[in-house]
This record gives C-alpha cells, structure tokens and sequence, in this order.
C-alpha cells in the first residue's frame, strides 16, 4: 500500500545498512529502509510503503550529514542502480561490508563461526570491471528534472543501464566510472552514431527497433571484446553499424555480433557472428592463459579475482595428493589455478561453451589433469558421479547468486570431503546452504573479499572441515 499523507517523522538518525545496502532507521520500534541515506545522517522521513515486517522511507530533509559521507563522482549517483554506495568512504563501504557477512552467518543465519577475518579491500575502486552491458531503449528515463519542465521530447531513445522497476525504461548514460576510457569512448560512439544515422532503438513492448544491446569486455592482457547486440536482421543497418565500430576502434581484437529476436537479453542459445578479429579474448592469471568467448562468464574484476583464487586455493590446502572437485567451473579457471597443486581436478559448470573454453583453456595451459563436464549441478553432481570421478578430498563451490540446489547442499553435506571451500557472491544464500553442510561439516575460516566497489556487493569464502 502506498501512502502518500503520512506524518514526517523529525530528525530521526540513521543507525545502519541492510544486507540490500540501503539505510535503516528505527522508527517507534519498526524498522525502516531508506534510500539515500547512510548510518550517522540525521533526517526528517516520511513513511512511503508499508510491508508486513518493516517500512519503506524517503528523506525530506537532511539535518546532519554523517562523517562516513564522501561526494559521489558519477553525475548519475541516485538515479543509476549501478554504484548505490558512492556517497560512502570506501573504508567504510568495506565495513559494512564486513559487517553484512556477520549479519548474514551470525546473527540471522545462526552459524558458529569463528572470527571472521577482515575484508580484502580492493586496490582499484573505480574503473576496475572487465565487462559492462548496456541496452538501448526507444523510451529512455527521463529525470524529475526534465519531466517537470514540460518539454516534449522528441527523441527518446536511450542507451545505457536499466532502472529497476522500470523494465522498458533505460538511463541515458553520460558518464561511467566502473569500466574506464576505452569503455567509455565505445559507448558514446555507438550512441552518438546509431543516433545521428537513425538506426532505431530495441522497442521492448512493442517489440520493434534493431540495437538491442552493446557488451565491452576487456582483459588484462589489452585485448577487447565489442559485442552488439541486435533486434531486427536488417543485414544493412547491422553491416553499417559494425563497419563504423570497426573504423573507429581498430585496436577492438574480437568485434562480434548477435542477432536477438526474444523476449529477452540472454544469449547462451543464439549464435554469435564474427564481424572482425577472433571469437574469444584471452585473460592472463599467474602465467595461465584463460580465453573467454562471449557467452562465457569471467569474473568482472581481473585483479580481484585473482586475490579471491589465491584465498581459495590457500584454503584448498592442497599438497598435490587430493582429487579436488571445482563446482560451478565456469571456465574452469579455480580448477585449473589449483591443477597444479592436486592429482586432479574434476570440474562441473552448466553451460556448454564455457566447458568448451574450459577444455581448449586446460590444453593450452598444459594442463592434462583437468576434466570437465558441462551439466546442471542438481542433475550431475550425484553419489554415483563422485564413485565414477574419484572421491573428493577437496571441494571447491562457487554458485551463483541465488546460492545451490538443496539436494547439491545435500550432496555437498554427505560427500565425505575432507575441506569444503565455498566461494559466494551472496552471503544470504551461502547462509542457507552451509546450514545444510554444517550437519556434518564446521566453519574454521570466513574471509570476505571485495569485488565491487561503490556497490554494497560482498563476496565471501568459507572453510569448511569434516567433523
Ligand atoms: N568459478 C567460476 C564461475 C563462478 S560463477 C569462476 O570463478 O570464474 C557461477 C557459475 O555457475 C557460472 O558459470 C554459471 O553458468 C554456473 N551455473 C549456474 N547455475 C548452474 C547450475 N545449476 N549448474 C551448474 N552450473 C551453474
């Protein structure tokens, strides 16, 4: 229920931050969310929303700004979903940070766990992703701002991030800061080009228009991935538009393109056409040579990806005796970063291309005790699949957001592996597996590392022994 006559609670203060990183007030013993806001600002709030077990707020007014505060560098802070903590100190992003992992495991999620050691900052806090996605829409956002001036906008199409709870509706970006100036000049050719050629923007109700999306990718060994994304087949407007990317940027090493007729972005089931260089980039980590084509996933910073794996394999504690098992592969880069370190390594990931960059990867590293296999997890990852691969001494888990099946949880729980190491971009739902795990097994370690600046992301590895 929206209400929008409530009472302006007075000078209430900001006291901390929720594990979806927005502020949390207490006002007459109920909890509530606000945006904008960060612990030790003291606000007037109104009431907006009403939900069972706590409230939504808005900020009338600040009264007293917190220390923690620092002044975003993004003109888009506020309205972008994309860096919601710019306005905080990056020392004290880290603690809540931190603080999220105690929350998540300790307090809510009631796991006896040792001290949680403190969180690997990161040495890049702007500029650091590999990888950003922009999508064009023929109906951008328009800003408060630009709404009340009453001017009737003519061109509304728009390119860059999508505003959540607006899913037609994109922000027309000006400036990013989470990718850097090669990523930057791509995005605002593409636009100022399709633009200036009237090449239409993806219509996502009606479903007309032919840009549909632009992915930049990079790496750490210099080389780049451009990847549009198109609606329509108009094989002139796409010819067009690629020949023009191509002109501009000849150092782009992999300039491909997609033709999307869905209902959505994904593209794991589509072909990916080469329009100029190769079908892949290679990513470079401790003399391993990782290639990454498009549809495969690699972590978003390369430098802290590489902190997270050391961590892993410290964890891992291998001494080049035990059969690992390295879930969730993806590429099969934390298999093939510890392969050295063990007998072998049998890694399991869900999509086929990037077992098949896992495999090509392994050969040209290589690498011959390495086997891969491309499944759904709950499906493959079996009693049988672990007699028929070797039992594990070690695991290695690193799921999605959304956490683990239960019945891998299971699986996990009753494996019989000495160390369990699980590496997770949400300590919500690692939360609720190791509940699960820890019928058998304890934590003896939680490092939480950060990934991703400006946003209130956490990643966090656990060890786990057997009891
Ligand atoms: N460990 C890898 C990838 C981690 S991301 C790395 O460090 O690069 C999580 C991976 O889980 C993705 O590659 C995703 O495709 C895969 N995945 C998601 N759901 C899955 C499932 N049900 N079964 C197997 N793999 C899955």
């Amino acid at each position: 229920m929206k209400l929008k006559t409530q009472p302006v609670h007075e000078r209430v203060e900001i006291t901390a931050v929720s594990a979806e990183g927005k502020a949390i007030a207490r006002i007459n013993n109920q909890v509530v969310f606000i945006s904008g806001a960060v612990p030790g600002d003291v606000a007037d709030i109104q009431i907006i929303k009403k939900h069972r077990r706590f409230l939504e707020g808005r900020v009338v007014q600040f009264h007293e700004q917190s220390p923690t505060r620092t002044t975003p560098v993004c003109g888009h802070f506020g309205t972008c979903g994309g860096c919601k903590w710019q306005h905080l100190q990056y020392e004290h992003q880290l603690k809540f940070k931190q603080q999220q992992v105690h929350d998540q495991l300790v307090r809510i999620g009631k796991l006896d766990v040792p001290e949680i050691q403190s969180i690997v900052g990161a040495r890049h806090i702007y500029n650091y992703r590999n990888r950003l996605d922009f999508g064009f829409s023929n109906k951008r956002w328009l800003t408060t701002e630009e709404v009340k001036s009453g001017i009737a906008f003519d061109d509304r199409g728009g390119m860059g991030f999508h505003i959540s709870g607006a899913f037609d509706k994109v922000l027309d970006l000006k400036e990013c800061h989470l990718q850097g100036d090669f990523s930057e000049r791509v995005r605002k050719f593409v636009r100022q080009y399709t633009s200036a050629h009237q090449i239409p923007y993806f219509d996502i109700r009606n479903h007309t228009g032919m840009m549909r999306s632009l992915i930049v990718r990079t790496s750490s060994t210099g080389e780049s991935m451009v990847i549009v994304m198109f609606f329509g087949n108009d094989q002139t407007n796409i010819d067009q538009v690629m020949q023009a990317i191509h002109a501009e940027f000849s150092e782009v090493t992999s300039l491909l393109y997609i033709i999307n007729p869905k209902g959505n972005d994904t593209f794991f089931d589509l072909d990916v056409y080469v329009f100029a260089g190769k079908d892949h980039i290679m990513e470079e980590m401790e003399g391993l040579r990782f290639r990454v084509g498009p549809k495969s996933f690699y972590q978003t910073s390369s430098a802290q990806a590489y902190e997270l794996y050391k961590i892993t394999r410290d964890y891992a504690g291998l001494t080049g005796e035990e059969i690992v098992y390295d879930l969730y592969t993806g590429t099969g880069t934390i298999a093939q970063f510890v392969s050295r370190s063990a007998k072998k390594v049998i890694g399991v990931e869900l999509v086929p291309a990037a077992i098949e960059d896992a495999k090509m990867n392994a050969s040209l590293n290589n690498i011959s005790n390495c086997t891969f296999y491309a499944a759904d997890m709950k499906d493959m990852f079996t009693a049988e699949f672990m007699a028929e691969n070797g039992q594990p001494d070690v695991i290695i888990t690193d799921p999605p957001r959304a956490g683990m099946h239960p019945d891998v949880a299971v699986c996990l729980r009753d494996s019989g592996a000495k160390r369990i190491v699980y590496v997770s971009c949400n300590p919500a739902s690692q939360a609720r597996d190791l509940a699960i795990i820890c019928e058998k097994y304890h934590v003896t370690k939680v490092q939480p590392v950060d990934m991703f600046p400006q946003t209130h992301h956490v990643e966090n590895v656990v060890l786990l022994e057997i009891n």
